[in-house]
């Protein structure tokens, strides 16, 4: 039995991951929950699952737990984070916190020893380097989640990670793939949330969108398989069903394939390193006419040049780059900007920024305060 603890839970990856969990229950018993601030969900997925704790945002949700499950220990905010990851009897952590909310929890998981199925990947953006030194020494591990760093992992496998030469991470291409640049110019908020291929949080699609997501990706893999940014190459594939590929030195190329469903990627993390048979849907080749590949267009999507340049000059700017795009993301959400004064404002706020090569947890959340206060001034001038 697998004690696990889904941080996030109330996310699209935590109820997939308690999905999961639902799927094999001599396998995984869910010992903690925790949401920011959607209790209703939370107190549900408690009757259920009758964890050990349950953690919320703050103190003010009180009086709407009272229908918890008895025997479970109510937990608060960042301290309570902390307090149940010193808990010995959970081995394994999901990590589906969203946005940089995930950082300190995941160092503190770290810092723990735990085995991390992380979904998160703000916090390894910001603060990449710290984290892996982090993992370095202790007994951490971290098993990716996100579909695209999971593939890696798989094709990894086995492998002598010296004899890689490139990563190809994969991209749907979002709804605009095919849009020209005025369309993306008028892009609603509505069509920018209908993504093509995966129904995942609102954060994450309208990261999809600009396609900043995979610009976090490509520094969640360099971070998360020491890559150099050269290394990782970008590749739209509108099917959705290789979920990256690794090439080695001798140009053979690994491919990991699955259907487009979390789930998958999940159950991984969770079961590693055992894989076990679920029924969840599988790739028919027979049915599947066609795979296709292509280069993605940078002009189009300005905010891959952003991530690139991020990702030469690391230091602070990967942090500065993920702040100013979740401040950006949250007014676009509330209808204040328009989609395209998302990548224009990081754009700025990268500008602007005295980048830090040597830096410390400090300085990274003094690089990220900066950011959002920065991207909030360049906002007012951009309101709609
Ligand atoms: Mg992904």
């Amino acid at each position: 039995m697998i004690n696990i603890a889904v941080l996030g839970s109330t996310g699209s990856i935590g109820q997939n991951a308690l999905e999961v969990a639902r799927q094999f229950p001599d396998k995984f018993k869910v010992t903690a929950l925790s949401t920011n601030s959607n209790i209703e969900s939370i107190v549900k997925q408690a009757n259920e699952f009758l964890p050990k704790f349950v953690c919320v945002g703050d103190k003010r949700f009180f009086g709407k737990l009272s229908g918890l499950p008895r025997n479970t220990k109510l937990l608060f905010g960042e301290q309570g984070l902390s307090d149940l990851l010193e808990e010995r009897s959970i081995s394994k952590v999901l990590l589906s916190i969203s946005g940089s909310a995930a950082l300190v929890p995941l160092l503190k998981a770290v810092k723990e020893g735990k085995s991390i199925a992380l979904a998160n990947k703000e916090a390894l953006v910001m603060a990449g380097h710290l984290v892996m030194k982090q993992v370095e020494k202790t007994k951490a591990s971290i098993l990716p989640v996100d579909s695209e760093q999971s593939a890696i992992w798989q094709c990894l496998h086995g492998e002598d990670a010296h004899k890689l030469k490139h990563v190809y991470l994969t991209a749907s291409g979002g709804p605009f793939l095919k849009a020209s640049r005025s369309e993306i110019r008028r892009a609603s908020l509505k069509k920018v949330l209908r993504h093509p291929r995966w129904k995942m949080g609102k954060k994450i699609t309208v990261d999809s969108a600009t396609l900043i997501n995979k610009g976090l990706e490509l520094l969640e893999a360099m971070f998360l398989f020491n890559l150099t940014s050269s290394q990782v190459k970008i590749l739209i594939h509108p099917q959705a069903l290789v979920h990256s590929m690794v090439e080695f030195i001798d140009g053979v190329v690994m491919a990991q394939i699955s259907a487009t469903d979390m789930r998958i990627p999940i159950q991984y993390a969770l079961s590693y390193p055992e894989r076990l048979k679920n029924l969840f849907p599988s790739v028919d080749f027979y049915k599947l006419k066609q795979l296709d590949f292509d280069k993605p267009d940078f002009n189009k999507f300005p905010a891959l040049k952003l991530a690139y340049l991020a990702a030469e000059e690391l230091g602070t700017m990967p942090c500065v780059l993920n702040a100013a795009n979740e401040v950006c993301v949250e007014e676009f959400l509330k209808g204040r900007i328009k989609f395209i004064a998302i990548t224009k404002i990081i754009g700025k706020v990268l500008d602007k920024h005295k980048n830090k090569l040597d830096f410390n947890l400090e300085d990274v959340l003094h690089s990220d305060a900066w950011a959002r206060n920065q991207a909030r001034l360049f906002i007012e001038r951009e309101r709609l």
